[in-house]
């Protein structure tokens, strides 16, 4: 049976993420754009209500129908989606310890990542480095065995709460003659000798998100900090070594999938949240002795913004559904979700800007932000056109 209605306890719990956003996020999203600080007291505001916490992660993983994530992003988004970065930018880590960490290790690593209400924590998640975006089989980021332990030493770029998270999850390679298969992931915690935050980035959108370099020098870890233990490493190396392959969908690509939808349901909250704006404006201006919406240009264009939205929503919501229930993706549903999102909110918030005129373009209306705050959507978590890629190679394995 296929059912489009939220429950109530849905509808109530989206009212109540809705209302945090309103009340908390939009009225401080300009300061936090203009001054690309990290918002420590909204974050803090969120963990005090339980909406950053542990237990967020816990409640949205039993929810059967799997939307509670969804509806959450979507919601923090429309307030400002830099600052909803802040506030789930940490999801990204927790599903990366979860994804390939021990039971032990996720019990001792989540809850450092969230700290406590009073005094709440970040995690970050550090794969992409100056040679090695897309093509992350070409990361340089080097683990030796050392003193029981393991030396890393690179460089990552682009690291989203890089420096200034608490934990570190950290994708190095053991082998590189291996590509992907001789990789492994690795937790650092704070203050570890050799781990410094580098160069912190300055950026076009959702500049309320921390985006720095991370740099490790000699930076020894023990040897309980490999996610997954070594003897799964070591079973994984002999295996691409001798060339087996494993005949499933690798974790990595699998985790992509069920995490995907959740950049594309901030992607929506950003397309919605200019829509909205964009179709209030043009029932109040006028021009040539009507409201602009009565324009059949103007009128046509909202119905485009509308209709998009709605549709890069139901991907998110199926992506989302067959992600919490198990389902195999066949189609890459997750990455549709994610490409369509954020084309969506490009476009959208580029008609936002255009049935505004030239009040949309200046700083005392918000549609410029959310265009500059969109564009991200079509690059982090894999380009749109890695996005294609993944789903294009998907159907021609059917
Ligand atoms: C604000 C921000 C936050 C980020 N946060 C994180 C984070 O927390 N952790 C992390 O690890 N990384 C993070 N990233 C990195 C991000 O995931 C990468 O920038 C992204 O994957 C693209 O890699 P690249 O920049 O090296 O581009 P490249 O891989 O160099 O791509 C350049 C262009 O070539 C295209 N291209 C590449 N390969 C192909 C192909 N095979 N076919 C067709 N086109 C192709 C790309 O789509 C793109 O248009 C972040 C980046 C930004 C900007």
């Amino acid at each position: 049976m296929v059912n489009f209605a939220l429950t109530e306890e849905q509808q109530e719990f989206r009212k109540w993420v809705h209302e945090f956003a309103e009340r908390e996020i939009r009225p401080v999203a300009p300061q936090y754009d203009e001054t690309e600080e990290f918002p420590w007291p909204v974050v803090k505001k969120a963990a005090e209500i339980g909406l950053y916490s542990m237990d967020f992660y816990l409640q949205a993983g039993q929810d059967e129908s799997g939307l509670m994530s969804a509806l959450a992003l979507e919601e923090v988004a429309w307030g400002c989606t830099g600052i909803g970065l802040g506030i789930f930018g940490t999801g990204l880590p927790l599903a990366a310890l979860a994804g390939n960490g021990t039971p032990e290790q996720l019990k001792e690593w989540a809850p450092k990542m969230f700290g406590t209400p009073e005094d709440p924590r970040l995690g970050a998640f550090a794969v992409t480095e100056a040679d090695a975006g897309s093509d992350v089989s070409k990361l340089r980021t080097s683990a030796k065995r050392e003193r029981d332990g393991w030396l890393l030493n690179g460089t990552k770029v682009f690291i989203t709460n890089g420096g200034i998270a608490d934990v570190h999850v950290v994708v190095a390679t053991v082998d590189p003659a291996l590509g992907h298969r001789g990789q492994a992931t690795f937790v650092i915690g704070k203050d570890t000798p050799g781990f410094r935050e580098g160069k912190k980035e300055r950026k076009l959108g959702i500049r309320a998100s921390h985006t720095s370099e991370i740099v490790m020098e000699d930076c020894w870890i023990p040897a309980e900090n490999l996610l997954g233990g070594d003897e799964k490493l070591a079973a994984k190396i002999e295996r691409a070594r001798s060339g087996q392959k494993t005949g499933k969908t690798s974790g990595a690509l699998a985790t992509f999938e069920a995490t995907r939808p959740m950049v594309g349901a901030q992607a929506v909250g950003i397309a919605r949240a200019a829509w909205e704006f964009a179709r209030d404006y043009a029932k109040e201006r006028q021009t040539f002795g009507r409201p602009i919406i009565e324009h059949q240009a103007i009128a046509f264009k909202l119905a485009d913004m509308a209709l998009e939205t709605d549709a890069a929503r139901l991907l998110v919501w199926r992506a989302s559904w067959m992600a919490r229930n198990g389902q195999p993706f066949p189609h890459a549903e997750g990455s549709m979700s994610k490409l369509k999102g954020g084309e969506v909110a490009v476009r959208v918030t580029d008609e936002a800007i255009q049935i505004l005129g030239g009040y949309g373009y200046i700083k005392d209306f918000p549609v410029e932000k959310w265009h500059r705050d969109a564009k991200i959507f079509c690059i982090f978590e894999g380009t749109s056109e890695i996005q294609r890629l993944v789903i294009s190679r998907a159907l021609a394995a059917e």
